[in-house]
């Protein structure tokens, strides 16, 4: 059964690699979200230095719910609340670029109703709103 509460879920297995930790580290530092050249780019001095070895860390991380791929932007972001593996939802601004990731429970209830309404269970959800983040906006 696919449940939209992955934030309930138990915390899944947290004994990261050496390179997963260092992917995880260096997004987690990060202001904006990362493409996975420039990870590759940046973490040359670390030691990793085959796109293989990101793309591995990335797709291990992104399943444990450390990270979200922010589709539009073909890139990478820490995940800002606790683990969110199946569920996301974040705001880009459209005049600054800045991405927030929203806590989105309240979201996952409406969104499972309307796919209950129609009579299909959901597995995953990926949502990209943009806006006029806070600074944007009063400008
Ligand atoms: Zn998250
Ligand atoms: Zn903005």
């Amino acid at each position: 059964m696919a449940s939209l509460k992955s934030h309930n879920k138990k915390e899944q297995d947290l004994s990261l690699t050496k390179n997963q930790k260092i992917v995880l580290n260096l997004l987690q530092n990060s202001s904006e979200p990362l493409k996975a050249y420039s990870i590759l780019d940046s973490l040359k001095t670390e030691g990793l230095k085959s796109p293989l070895q990101i793309y591995r860390a990335l797709d291990k991380l992104e399943k444990l719910g450390k990270i979200h791929k922010i589709e539009s932007k073909n890139s990478f972001i820490a995940c800002s609340n606790s683990n969110c593996a199946r569920n996301t939802a974040f705001t880009i601004c459209e005049s600054c670029g800045n991405v927030k990731e929203l806590k989105n429970n309240y979201l996952s209830d409406g969104v499972n109703e309307l796919i209950k309404k129609n009579k299909m269970s959901i597995t995953r959800y990926n949502l990209e709103f943009y806006v006029l983040c806070k600074n944007c906006k009063t400008n």
